[in-house]
Formats: C-alpha cells, sequence, structure tokens
C-alpha cells in the first residue's frame, strides 16, 4: 500500500460515507493518483485544464475527472467531452459556454454553481440575488445540456471557527432553498471543504469535500 492510500485510509475512518472525498492532485504526478486509483478510489480534482487533460490521457478511463478551480471559457470545448463535474461555474457566461460545447457533444455536463460566501473578494461566485435571477423560471430551458447538481463554495481562510461555520452555514442554507426547483435525484451535491475546514463542512452538511494536501502532502509551485 502506498502513502497515498494510507492518507486516504485514515480520511476514510472518520469521513462519513455519504461524503464523497475529491482527491485533489493538482501539481502531483500520475504516479501518486494511480496509488490511490489502484485501492479503488476514483474521483480526483484539477484545477488546470492543459494538466486535466494530460492526466486523463495517461490514466485509466474509469476515473471521474473533477474541475475544481476557475475555468476559462475558452478552455471549456476541450473538458466538456470527458469531465465528470465541473465545480466552479461562477458566470452567466461560462454557463452558457458549458451549455453550448456540451451541445456539441451531445452530452450533458453535470456542474456545481459556486457560491461567494468568504470574506475576500478574490473568491469568484455567485451571490443570491444572481442565483435567484439565474435560476428563474425558463432555466431548464435555456439551459438544456447542464445537469445542475448543486453548490459549490470555499470558506474564509482564517483560523477563526465560527466565521468558517457561519459561511458554511450559508451555503448549506442556499442549497436547501433552491433544492424544491430540481427533481428528486437531481439537486444532490454540496461541495464544501478543504484540508483545513472539511470537518467543519462536513458539521454544516457538505456531502463533497475537496481534499488535496491532506492525501498527497504539501504542494510545491515552481
Ligand atoms: C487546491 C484546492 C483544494 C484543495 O486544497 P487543500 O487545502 O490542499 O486540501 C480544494 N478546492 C479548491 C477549489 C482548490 O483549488
Amino acid at each position: 500500500m502506498g502513502k497515498v492510500t494510507e492518507k486516504l485510509n485514515v480520511l476514510n475512518t472518520f469521513i462519513p460515507e455519504h461524503v464523497t472525498i475529491v482527491a485533489v492532485s493538482k501539481t502531483k504526478p500520475n504516479e501518486a493518483i494511480l496509488d490511490a486509483y489502484e485501492s479503488g478510489h476514483r474521483d480526483f480534482g484539477e484545477n488546470k485544464v492543459q494538466e486535466m487533460l494530460s492526466k486523463f490521457e495517461d490514466l485509466p478511463k474509469d476515473i471521474r475527472w473533477h474541475m475544481i478551480g476557475h475555468l476559462q471559457r475558452n478552455k471549456v470545448k476541450m473538458i466538456v467531452p470527458f469531465v465528470h463535474l465541473i465545480h466552479g461555474v461562477d458566470s452567466v457566461r461560462l454557463l452558457n459556454e458549458i451549455n453550448k460545447r456540451a451541445a456539441q457533444v451531445e452530452r450533458k455536463v453535470s456542474c456545481l454553481l459556486q457560491v461567494h460566501i468568504a470574506e475576500e473578494d478574490s473568491k469568484f461566485g455567485f451571490d443570491e440575488a444572481e442565483l435567484d435571477e439565474l435560476l428563474g423560471p425558463d432555466f431548464k430551458e435555456k439551459y438544456d445540456c447542464i445537469h445542475f447538481c448543486g453548490l459549490m463554495g470555499m470558506a474564509t481562510n482564517t483560523d477563526d471557527k465560527e466565521q468558517i461555520r457561519k459561511e458554511f452555514a450559508g451555503l448549506k442554507k442556499l442549497f436547501d432553498k433552491y433544492a424544491p426547483l430540481f427533481d428528486e435525484g437531481d439537486w444532490t451535491t454540496l461541495s464544501m471543504g478543504m484540508s483545513g475546514d472539511f470537518a467543519l463542512a462536513i458539521e454544516q452538511g457538505s456531502n463533497m469535500v475537496r481534499i488535496g494536501s491532506a492525501i498527497f502532502g504539501e504542494r510545491n509551485y515552481h
């Protein structure tokens, strides 16, 4: 058993079964991914299109690739044929582009709408008023190649647990607010929580956590 699998096994002892762990493999080599893959793990997250593409090409085809980063519109067409779930849909223009490219490959693409819940300005996402407008009367006809699966958010990078808890609770509230618009089994996924705050996120109702450094170790950027 490799080091990555050991870490995943430890996480699995206290992350409940209904919570999907997306192993965030950005910057990490294929061998690290295969370590987890061979123990049965299938959900991996990347935040750069080029990196996801080359890993997709090199690695087993039953891996479920999650695009977790900010996605540029001009790169949508490269991932639409195979991506499992796009977490960071943060604008109507991006959603339009995904819908258009999905139609071209005759695929319904699963998306999470990213919500701005953090204090920092730098984090992308919709606010509640924008979501109200987007999820208005005709959104299902308009986005006929989008499978709206739920919401994603990132809390403020702070040690203040109460603040993080409040931000996650706010996102869960929005998730519940829009649920009645969808058919049973459609609006299922609330993606919140990373290595530093996943326990708080799960406590507040997350059912998908995006964990990188706690599985693969610290990242080296150069
Ligand atoms: C990198 C990244 C993560 C994982 O971060 P860790 O702190 O390493 O767990 C989660 N979500 C997003 C959107 C990321 O870009």
